[in-house]
């Protein structure tokens, strides 16, 4: 008998959720689309966050519902506008690794104030560090992970 009482058992229960069971399908746009198409790829992937990418397909930004909304209240045309001037930029993202515990990104997403994250693999590209998008985790997939902590197949 390990000596351990409920709170701790589910404690560590806990801390052994991570992102890699509980991430979702990355959405991405390319950096040169406009406001425009972000809007419909939002609406048709029903998403709230798109994951901005360069050419090479690695990550350059991020764009939430309230980017595309700040952007709409001018008086720009959205088809000439590109998401690379709205998105919020790298460096600035903050990202995950599937390794992590989702109560590290479940912190992050309260200090940050954000719905959710991009999950990530660095890689050494040309000498820089760079970013491969591999997944999505959002406070959807939190919820789920905290679901699965209630549920019975977790303690039998
Ligand atoms: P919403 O716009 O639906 O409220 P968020 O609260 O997630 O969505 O986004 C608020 C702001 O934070 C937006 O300007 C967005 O670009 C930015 N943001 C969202 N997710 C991240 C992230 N993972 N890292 C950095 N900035 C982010």
């Amino acid at each position: 008998y390990s000596g351990k009482n409920g709170g701790q058992l589910f404690n560590e229960q806990m801390q052994k959720l991570t992102v890699k069971q509980f991430q979702s399908v990355p959405v991405v746009v390319n950096e040169s689309a406009s406001a425009y198409d972000a809007i419909c790829i939002m609406f048709l992937e029903d998403v709230g966050t798109l994951f901005v990418v360069n050419k090479k397909s690695r990550l350059a930004g991020i764009l939430s519902r309230k980017d595309l909304l700040r952007a709409s209240m001018g008086k720009q045309d959205l088809e000439s506008v590109p998401v690379s001037i709205i998105m919020t930029r790298m460096p600035n993202v903050t990202m995950c690794k599937p390794e992590d515990t989702i109560v590290e990104v479940a912190n992050k997403l309260i200090n940050k104030q954000i719905d959710g994250v991009p999950v990530v693999r660095e890689i050494e590209e040309e000498g820089a560090i760079v970013h491969e998008v591999i997944g999505r985790l959002t406070k959807t997939n939190i919820a789920k992970a905290f679901v699965y902590m209630a549920s019975d197949d977790l303690h039998t």
